[in-house]
């Protein structure tokens, strides 16, 4: 007879059941093709449908791009598939200390470390350079993975409410009174959820009142935000003046994978020397690597992509709006459309899907209470008739569902 399954299994089932109960069961749509401004999905039959792409972070429409593809199989080529070590045994190429230098340059700092994904360069960020005598002071949207690497440093925790920067103000008057020896502030660049782009102007002068430091998750803004696309700091004027700087290889920038921290020399040393996922977790691919040195060589050589991802932004907002919809004012490719009932903004979505337009819905708990929406990422790589197509769709489907007029 068989053996009866571990109490635990059932646990497991009773887990997974409760979550699907509650409407928050994530399925994971099935794409047969490159990433791009246009995907093939396979339908629940399992059949393929082309659809308008509008929730990558392919910002910049690298994801595909014949630039990066070529770099990436030349550095294929050159350097082999994997190098099977982490970075300080035997998996350090002059592609990485390149690359390294690179990222450097374009964002204004002095060194850089890559990690194999931005989850890992947040996880391994505050425990080595912060102990308990020091604060961090954090925005309440923080991504989870700076929620994350702050649970696992010693420093005492001071959270702001969101954007808030009296309450900013407050925690830094707060980490002072209780004798902090040095503070960070942390703040994502732009919160993914509502395109907010963070106000790094306010909050380095506030941190330079109180003698913090300050550091920024620029996931969501580098390659494309400010006028070269170096980033938040660049779009608010704060430019070289940021103390650490965590950001993801895997979004605009190629969107395959890997991350980084930059920052002074001696910030990225000693990450070097305990950070836990740069030390005991395997080298970013050779392929990577190179692919993203390619990309820097496209971003520095021109703004053609970021402009033009900058003037779709502009079209689809203003068609958006004039199209009768709800959006979170802003002027970053992350375009929160408001549907606020969870319900609705499901079958909007659903909707949205058999128009040919693959827009996902975010709703209670990733968004709060009542702030249902559809999320639209543009990118450079939409066209304007794609854009056009797109909100042909949000108007038709609005009608359909009586959102709009
Ligand atoms: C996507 C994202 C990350 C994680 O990046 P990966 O490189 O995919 O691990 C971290 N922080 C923010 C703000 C992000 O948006």
């Amino acid at each position: 007879m068989d053996k009866p399954p571990h109490p635990f299994y059932r646990h497991l089932d009773r887990e997974l059941a409760a979550v699907r109960e509650a409407g928050l069961y994530k399925t994971e749509r099935v794409i047969t093709t490159p990433q791009g401004a246009h995907v093939q999905t396979l339908n629940a039959e399992g059949s393929p449908r082309d659809v308008l792409n509008l929730c990558a972070n392919n910002y910049l429409g690298l994801s595909a791009h014949p630039a990066v593809l070529e770099a990436a199989h030349a550095a294929l080529r050159s350097h082999g598939y994997g190098l099977s070590s982490v970075r300080f045994i035997c998996g350090t190429q002059d592609l990485h200390k390149q690359l390294e230098a690179r990222l450097a340059r374009f964002l204004g700092t002095e060194d850089t470390i890559l990690y194999a994904a931005a989850f890992d360069a947040n996880g391994g960020l505050f425990e080595p350079l912060l102990g308990e005598q020091d604060a961090i002071i954090s925005d309440t949207l923080n991504h989870a993975s700076i929620i994350d690497g702050i649970r696992l440093c010693k420093a005492r925790r001071y959270r702001y409410q969101h954007n808030d920067m009296a309450d900013l103000e407050r925690c830094l008057q707060q980490a002072a009174a209780d004798g902090a020896r040095f503070t960070l502030v942390f703040t994502d660049g732009v919160f993914s959820m509502d395109g907010t782009i963070a106000q790094l102007d306010v909050i380095r002068r506030l941190c330079d009142q109180y003698g913090a430091l300050l550091g920024v998750d620029e996931c969501h803004a580098t390659g494309f935000l400010g006028a070269t696309g170096r980033g938040t700091h660049e779009h608010r004027g704060v430019f070289g003046q940021i103390d650490i700087i965590t950001g993801t290889l895997g979004k605009a920038l190629g969107g395959a994978s890997g991350g980084f921290t930059s920052g002074r020399r001696a910030v990225i040393e000693l990450l070097r020397q305990r950070s836990r996922p740069y030390l005991f977790s395997n080298t970013v691919a050779p392929v990577i690597v190179g692919a993203s040195l390619a990309v820097l060589d496209l971003l520095e050589s021109s703004t053609e992509l970021r402009d033009r991802l900058a003037d779709n932004t502009r079209f689809f907002r203003d068609a958006i709006r004039a199209a009768g919809f709800q959006i979170r004012p802003g002027d970053h490719p992350i375009v929160p459309i408001m549907v606020h009932d969870a319900v609705l903004a499901q079958r909007l979505s659903a909707r949205l899907l058999e128009l040919g337009v693959y827009a996902v819905g975010f709703f209670y708990p990733v968004v709060p209470q009542g702030q249902a929406r559809i999320r639209v990422q543009l990118s450079a790589a939409h066209t304007r008739s794609d854009l056009e197509h797109a909100v042909a769709a949000f108007a038709q489907a609005g009608r359909e569902l009586g959102l709009v007029a």
